[in-house]
């Protein structure tokens, strides 16, 4: 099986505790040599400066290539460009562009008024900077507001055309849900890669509650398996044992590469890694 390369997803710590735990996790994850890694944007905004600091001291300080994710939610057109200008500054190149979900109890999005009105606005407005390179969403299992079985492909042609260079899916439990997909986003003439976002299982029952409002279907011997393994204890090693069998399903079915949701913990993803062969560049260095 060939090795593939791999990137990972942060999110930005809330107080001093989540900032050593942010910290410990890069410096574990960091010397499988990620692609990239990507930094998210609190939901309803929430996180403006905090992503802004993550992003700008993981590059500065570990030297990886990050992607700042950047959505429409609650700002202006002029205040989101001003966040995006900041990190053109900051020398980082890579943004992954979403419409964004509101903040919790807020219902549905509802843009502001002198804001972004979707996502395809956004990449429009970012890709004519000519400063990033930029990645999007992509949702194997039907988002919540898709409006027909198309609209996740319709939607992503459109974010690709407007000047989105890849895609990031949302996590999803079967190989065969994400071969469906990058099958009709073929047929639709997209040729953007489209990168599988894999979510290392912490915790079964947060992941399916997560599961259920994100849209990403439940597989009834998942839910089985976790039953069992929570009754052994065994959670962790049943985490690993499915996420490593994904990946190489997708693997053996022509991905090149993977994006771990890490949840700022490093076991899951580095021993899911390790076991697609994915070895620490570092350790190999001090034994040549
Ligand atoms: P879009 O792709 O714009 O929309 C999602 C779907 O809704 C479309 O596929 C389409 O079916 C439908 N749709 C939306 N607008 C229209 C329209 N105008 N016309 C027709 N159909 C439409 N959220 C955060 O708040 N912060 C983050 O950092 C963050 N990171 C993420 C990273 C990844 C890789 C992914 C997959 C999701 C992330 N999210 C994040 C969640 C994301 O914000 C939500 O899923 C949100 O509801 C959709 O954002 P989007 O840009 O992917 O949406």
């Amino acid at each position: 099986m060939p090795t593939p390369r791999i990137s990972f997803e942060f999110f930005p710590p809330k107080d001093i505790a989540g900032a050593f735990r942010l910290s410990d996790t890069v410096r574990d994850l960091a010397p499988l040599d990620p692609t990239f890694v990507s930094v998210t944007y609190g939901a309803g905004g929430t996180t403006r400066e905090l992503t802004h600091d993550a992003v700008t001291t993981i590059h500065n300080r570990y030297g990886l290539n990050v992607a700042a994710h950047l959505t429409c939610v609650d700002a202006s057109r002029a205040e989101t460009l001003e966040i995006a200008q900041s990190y053109a500054e900051a020398g980082i190149t890579e943004i992954v562009a979403l419409r964004g979900d509101p903040p919790k109890g807020q219902g549905g999005f509802a843009p502001h008024p002198e804001g972004f009105a979707n996502s395809v606005e956004l990449i429009e407005a970012l890709a004519a900077t000519g400063k990033f390179n930029l990645r999007v969403g992509a949702y194997p299992d039907p988002h919540p507001e898709a409006g027909s079985d198309t609209a996740d492909v319709d939607w992503l042609k459109r974010k690709i055309d407007a000047g989105a260079a890849s895609a990031i899916t949302q996590f999803f439990f079967e190989a065969d849900t994400f071969f469906r997909f990058r099958d009709k986003c073929e047929k639709a003439g997209i040729d953007a890669p489209i990168i599988p976002g894999i979510l290392p299982i912490e915790n079964w029952g947060g992941v399916k509650k997560f599961a259920t409002n994100c849209g990403a279907k439940v597989p009834g011997w998942l839910d089985d398996a976790f039953d069992k393994a929570l009754r052994d204890g065994r959670e962790d090693l049943l985490s690993v044992a499915v996420a490593a069998e994904l990946c190489s399903d997708l693997i053996d079915g022509g991905v090149e590469n993977l994006h771990f949701y890490t949840l700022n913990k490093p076991h899951l993803t580095r021993d899911v890694a390790h076991a697609l062969g994915v070895t620490p560049r570092v350790a190999l260095q001090k034994v040549a």
